[in-house]
């Protein structure tokens, strides 16, 4: 199997950087079709429309309906057809990105997405999940191009709750250690070959830019501002998580996340929340040395990362529960099995409490 490595056209990122989009999509396209929400035109929509007439590009505004779904899709389809366009834009949070990306593969067209957020690293990669219209897990479409553009205005970002760049934290968090795993166990990628040098490189400088500048960061964003912390926090989230989770590959962190979904307890909690759980109850699965459990303990500390099965929503789970969430993270075809050891639903359940005791002893 070859070594491969998939990444977005061009990657754009800095403060007011949204003004720049027409000219941007221009090259693309020239009518362009923005999925957005309404409380994101409310935002962004004048800058964007100014931006793509100053483009001479001509640039229809179409609002989502909130669910990443195929009857979605198909509605957006039907108005971009007959609309006549040909590049799509979405501008907003992971549904949207993931709807726009879907959307340009079925009408065969390029596409910019355009994250208002950097709360997880869906925005680069080949791949949207989709849901059925009632918002339940369907399927992943696994797309043959990343996205031509990604563009991200880190004013706009760093406006955003800071709650939701902490969860980025928190999936970026995952990234080195899922990649350094799938490599150590010489196991295939989401980009379909192994694990290259440059994806690790990457995943490792992911890993140093959170511990570097993850502190700083919340504490700006929390003030609404953009600092060169935020800005490298919001690249570690966004390209430097999005290139290292899709050509590092996926290992324990993320297939523990997908346990604890089994648990309704945690459906408050945020994707990149939970992965950071599942990061640490990675690290004792593969019996990490306790100073790098001490690392990445302090780091969600100091972020505001859950380390408990009670940071969770998790007060007092029951065995069964607990097991449920094991047998779910450890289900043939996981990305669990993407470690360098056997692993079985077993070793997940004494793994889920051992962290949370390691979580529990150092707070
Ligand atoms: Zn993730």
């Amino acid at each position: 199997m070859a070594n491969i490595i998939i990444a977005p056209g061009r990657y754009i990122q800095g403060q007011g950087e949204l003004n720049n989009i027409g000219k941007y999509a221009q090259p693309l396209g020239t009518k362009a079709f923005v999925l957005i929400s309404k409380s994101g035109y409310d935002r962004v929509g004048e800058t964007v429309k100014k931006s793509f007439e100053a483009a001479r590009c001509s640039v229809y505004f179409e609002y989502f309906n909130g669910e990443c779904c195929k009857t979605e899709i198909n509605r957006l389809k039907a108005r971009f057809d007959e609309l006549g366009c040909d590049v799509c834009v979405g501008i907003g949070g992971g549904k949207i990105h993931d709807t726009a990306k879907a959307l340009a593969y079925y009408v065969k067209k390029p596409v910019v997405v355009v994250p208002t957020i950097a709360g997880t690293d869906a925005p680069c990669s080949a791949l949207s999940v989709i849901y059925t219209d009632e918002g339940v897990f369907e399927e992943y479409l696994w797309l043959p191009a990343n996205p031509n553009v990604v563009l991200v205005d880190t004013d706009v970002v760093s406006k955003a709750p800071a709650r939701l760049l902490v969860s980025g934290m928190g999936d970026a968090l995952a990234t080195y250690f899922e990649a350094k795993a799938t490599a150590d166990a010489d196991a295939a990628t989401c980009a379909g070959g192994k694990v290259t040098r440059a994806a690790l490189v990457l995943a490792r400088a992911c890993y140093d830019t959170l511990l570097a500048d993850g502190l700083k960061a919340r504490l700006a964003v929390e003030q609404h501002v953009c600092t060169p912390a935020v800005e490298n926090i919001i690249e570690a989230n966004t390209y430097l998580s999005g290139i290292g989770f899709e050509s590092g590959g996926l290992a324990g962190a993320h297939a523990i996340h997908n346990g604890f979904t089994v648990a309704p307890e945690t459906h408050k909690m945020y994707h990149g929340e939970k992965v950071a759980f599942g990061t640490l109850v990675q690290l004792v699965l593969q019996n990490a040395d306790m100073e790098q459990i001490e690392e990445v303990l302090d780091f969600c500390m100091s972020v505001g990362l859950p380390t408990t099965l009670a940071d969770l929503g998790m007060e007092n789970p029951t065995e069964e529960t607990l097991r449920t969430v094991a047998q779910a993270a450890a289900a043939p075809g996981e990305t669990i099995h993407n470690m360098p050891m056997e692993v079985t639903a077993d070793k997940v359940y004494a793994a889920i409490l051992a962290a949370d005791a390691l979580g529990r002893a150092y707070k």
